[in-house]
């Protein structure tokens, strides 16, 4: 297989929902195999058997073919570099194999020390954990001691075996050069004890043997990537082009965790954002297009991502911006495929005989997410108790005597009126406006107000009329002469 081609991967581990900065890696990984018409492989990750979570999987490949991005090889489409998960890689045996090669090379060493004795080895913080380092012992362990051990089927890792003196230099596209002393990198295990690799080997085993080009991850790994360019530079490989991405932040300026609800991809979903509008928004967690243009389609993403673009800097999920971009895709939708989406949430609301499309289009420009649809149609189910405030509005020019008035005129026509579709009732009250030679606002606020029982309302006192029907007009206009009346 030819290696000029891009090749990029997403490598989750199936542990659970799929964070926003899971989604973000395997959003570029894929804007930036396609964009140089290259290909994007899916490869499970599962070597940490403890923290697998069942139906993981099943939630990868949801995501990924909810959000569109589409794998041109993976688990369920061979390109032949598989197999494509790493349990079912390690019964081939490669790992083990390739760990085995740098213990020739002396770059690795078996190790056979117990837990007793790990657990009185100095201990350092690393990343904010606490690890103990590897003191080398095993590596002065004769080549006769380590066949007897492996003979009496002692239980044994494989670590990788870094010299006190020196320093290591490995290349990230967006910090450029990093060099560490390797006095402070630790002899990572490479096989565990249960005959897995860790994800530090096996990641470093497979992005080359599945001729991978471009690695994007959070860089969370970048202290870590000294070591791997070791391996890379142990086998004689080439490595491939580092992209580690900005941490992503809530509000706060903390790690964006499950604390903050919103921080799976399924979160966002159950909280009524629309897909295409959450992967424009997670694109632009740490990128940003020359223009500074915000709103994108995938076609458009891919077209333009360029991820030498990528920034440095933390990047702060802002739910109340990603609400907005949401609010523009519902704008933009069709208003078929907008009411098929929105019609469950208007039917938790209404349970009326009523237009339920007309319902959605009046309230398709004023939300941003699904579940703001309550709050803006409730009115229409039951008229809310309100305060009689309302009807004085210093704009219109009315007041509670002059709305009762013309609640009291205008009931009688109301009465009479059969077609009570808006254009008929926009003409007849138009009518009456200009009998009375008075502006629109003084007939339509009292109206408005009376039927809806709201000082902002989705659609006008017409369109209101037109969806609650002649019955519940009227009642509605009566209940507003009552309160009025008792008042004035
Ligand atoms: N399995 C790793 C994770 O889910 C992948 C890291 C990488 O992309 O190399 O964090």
């Amino acid at each position: 297989m030819s290696t000029d081609k891009i090749r990029t991967r997403y490598a989750p581990s199936p542990t659970g929902r799929m964070h926003v900065g899971n989604l973000r890696s395997a959003l570029y990984e894929f804007l930036i195999a396609k964009h140089a018409g290259g290909d994007f492989m899916l490869r499970i990750e599962d070597t940490d058997q403890e923290r697998l979570v069942e139906g993981a999987v099943d939630i990868i490949y949801r995501t990924m073919e909810k959000t569109g991005l589409i794998h041109d090889e993976g688990p369920d489409k061979d390109g032949g570099v598989g197999p494509y998960v790493q349990s079912e890689r390690m019964k081939t045996g490669i790992y083990m194999e390739y760990a085995k090669k740098l213990v020739e090379k002396g770059e690795a060493y078996y190790c056979f020390c117990d837990k007793e004795r790990l657990a009185t080895l100095k201990s350092e913080v690393v990343e904010g954990k606490e690890i103990s380092v590897y003191d080398k012992h095993c590596l002065s362990l004769s080549k006769e001691e380590i066949e007897a051990n492996l003979a009496a089927g002692k239980p044994f890792v494989i670590r990788q075996n870094i010299p006190n003196e020196g320093t290591t230099t490995f290349r990230d596209e967006l910090y450029g050069d990093i060099t560490v002393e390797n006095a402070e990198l630790d002899d990572m295990i490479l096989i565990k004890s249960d005959g897995y690799p860790t994800y530090n080997f096996a990641n470093v085993v497979d992005d080359h043997t599945m001729n991978i080009t471009h690695v994007v991850r959070g860089n969370e790994y970048l202290s870590s990537s000294p070591k791997y360019q070791r391996l890379y530079d142990a086998f004689g490989w080439k490595s491939p082009t580092y992209i580690h991405l900005p941490l992503i932040t809530d509000e706060n300026h903390k790690k964006l965790s499950k604390r903050s609800g919103h921080s799976s991809f399924e979160d966002l979903i159950e909280q009524g954002f629309l897909t295409e509008a959450i992967v424009n928004y997670i694109a632009l967690l740490g990128w940003s297009p020359e223009d500074n243009r915000e709103i994108f389609t995938l076609d458009e993403l891919i077209r333009d991502f360029d991820y030498t673009r990528i920034s440095k800097s933390p990047a702060v999920f802002d739910i109340v911006k990603l609400r907005w971009m949401n609010g523009e895709y519902m704008k933009a939708m069709d208003a078929d495929k907008f009411y098929e989406m929105a019609e469950p949430f208007i039917k938790e609301v209404i349970t009326k005989d009523m237009d339920l499309k007309k319902v959605a289009n009046m309230v398709k420009t004023r939300i941003e997410v699904f579940p703001d649809i309550k709050e803006h149609i409730d009115f229409l189910e039951t008229l809310p108790e309100y305060d009689t405030e309302m009807y004085v509005h210093k704009k219109m020019k009315t007041n509670k005597e002059t709305s009762l008035a013309v609640l009291e005129d205008i009931l009688p026509r109301l009465e009479a009126q059969e077609d009570y579709s808006n254009d008929a009732l926009y003409a007849m009250l138009s009518e009456y406006v200009a009998e009375k030679e008075v502006k629109n606002g003084y007939v339509m606020w009292p109206i408005r107000t009376a039927v809806s029982g709201k000082q902002t309302t989705p659609g006008g006192a017409t369109e209101l009329m037109e969806l609650l029907g002649k019955d519940e007009t009227i009642a509605r206009i009566r209940k507003g002469i009552e309160l009025l009346k008792a008042e004035v």
